[in-house]
């Protein structure tokens, strides 16, 4: 049995619940077959891959709260601290109740070789928790993250573990949990990505993944002789990364003509209004069929479906295996060029390769989406410096990030006679610099 092989079995056999990691750690490790090929014999004698598949570190922790009718409610809080070989431990947390350890190590996995992809110094960790955000009052959320950061605060710090937002992390969940941390430590101290203006947080950090996404596609198409100007574009999900993808899309001359949420989606034959999407899913939190319910041009479906709508580039901006082989085949039969991922792994294994075969162009998450912990990175840079850069000064950071990410994927791909798998690409040229680092510091 080759290396890798073994080492996938002994995964699955090792953490058998969990079906999302086992996914990541497949489509990573069979990518990386050629590079283990070439050095088979002494990956495995420092047992390198397996170093790789296990985390340094992870905790799981209880995380008690008090509702508003004075109930106690019992959440289950995660970090796992997967690879500090090139920098503090860094990656998002998230709230929503799918959360288990399996998801919140595939996302870790993932931001291992994501992180090594900007170029910048930070390793690779996630964490998060069932709690679920929606339909709570604000000061319920304040407590749930007071309590949850009570317990985190042992195992973060600014040069050891930087978390940042993810789905059901934005602004709000992230200052309380910056203003508990800062209360039981004493230190007002870059702890935290994703923070608000007025404490340390950094301009276009809010739009970076969403905008990062579109630098990375545009360099995509430019590189295969198409523009995204004129494009018709489907997006799904309605966060964070969707709205700006949106937004960045749109300012491109491209038109967006889909959202969605878990309940349902848009289609507006006009394009979608953004400021309208941004005061119903920022300001008001609600669903939706208020969207629809403010402009003519929108229709609102039930369930599922942003995929069956024709376009030539398609964003899933939502959550994990959200874009299936019935999906990918619906894109390819209608003509789709570019598949980009926003979203961690909303692409299907299955669905992937049928949009490769099929000539599709395919950026990978790990990849596509790394604009958002890139800005991160740079928002600790400033936190660091004790200085603010300015919106354009760290968008042009970010723009240039998301050129070069494209630029190392491509190049690796070549490298190793993959032209046009991305995939491949992304994978190789994130794993290679870890490698090096991980060899460099010996057994540990
Ligand atoms: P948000 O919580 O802001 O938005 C998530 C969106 O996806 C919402 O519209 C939500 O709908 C929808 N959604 C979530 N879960 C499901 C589900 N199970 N089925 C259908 N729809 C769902 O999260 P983000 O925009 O921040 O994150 C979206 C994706 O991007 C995630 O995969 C995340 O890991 C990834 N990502 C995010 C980064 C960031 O900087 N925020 C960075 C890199 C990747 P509803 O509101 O109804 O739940």
């Amino acid at each position: 049995m080759s290396y890798v092989d073994e080492v996938l079995a002994q995964l699955i056999e090792k953490n058998p619940a969990e079906p999302e990691f086992h996914q990541a750690a497949k489509e990573v490790l069979e990518s990386l077959r050629p590079v283990v090929e070439q050095n088979e014999e002494k990956f495995r004698k420092d047992a390198l891959l397996e170093r790789l598949i296990n985390p340094e570190r992870q905790v799981k922790f209880r995380v008690p709260w008090v509702d508003d009718k004075g109930q106690v409610q019992v959440n289950t809080g995660y970090r796992v601290e997967f690879n500090s070989a090139i920098g503090p431990y860094k990656g998002g947390l998230r709230f929503h109740p799918s959360v288990n350890l399996g998801i919140i190590k595939f996302l870790g996995f993932e931001q291992i070789f994501k992180n090594s992809l900007t170029g910048l110094p930070i390793g690779g960790g996630k964490g998060g928790s069932d709690f679920d955000p929606k339909g709570k009052s604000d000061r319920e959320v304040m407590a749930f993250c007071q309590s949850f950061m009570t317990e985190l605060q042992r195992h973060i710090g600014p040069n050891t573990d930087v978390p940042a937002g993810d789905i059901g992390v934005g602004g709000r969940e992230i200052g309380y949990m910056f203003g508990q941390y800062k209360r039981i430590r004493n230190a007002y101290e870059g702890v935290l990505t994703g923070k608000g203006l007025t404490y340390g947080g950094s301009l276009a950090r809010t739009e970076a993944t969403g905008y990062g996404l579109l630098y990375y596609t545009e360099e995509m198409m430019k590189c295969n002789g198409h523009d995204m100007a004129g494009k018709t574009v489907v997006v799904s999900g309605a966060g964070n990364v969707a709205i700006y993808a949106t937004q960045k899309a749109q300012q491109m001359g491209a038109k967006v003509v889909t959202v969605s949420d878990s309940t349902g989606w848009i289609y507006d034959s006009e394009g979608i209004d953004v400021e309208l999407l941004k005061e119903i899913k920022e300001v008001k939190r609600a669903r939706l069929t208020e969207y629809a319910a403010a402009r003519k041009s929108a229709e609102y479906h039930e369930g599922k479906g942003v995929w069956s709508v024709k376009c030539d580039v398609a964003l899933p901006c939502a959550t994990q295996n959200e874009l299936d082989i019935e999906d990918a085949k619906t894109l390819v039969a209608n003509g789709v060029i570019a598949v980009a991922e926003g979203a961690n792994m909303p692409t299907t294994l299955e669905a992937t390769e049928y949009l490769q075969e099929n000539g599709v162009l395919f950026a990978p998450g790990k990849a596509s989406n790394a604009g958002g912990v890139a800005t991160s990175a740079l928002e600790m840079s400033q936190n660091s410096e004790r200085l603010s850069w300015s919106f354009e000064e760290v968008d042009s950071k970010l723009k240039n990030i998301m050129v070069n990410i494209f630029h190392a994927c491509d190049d690796a791909s070549k490298k190793y006679g993959y032209e046009k798998n991305y995939v491949v690409g992304a994978n190789i040229a994130g794993f290679e610099k870890v490698v090096d680092a991980m060899t460099a510091q010996g057994i540990v």
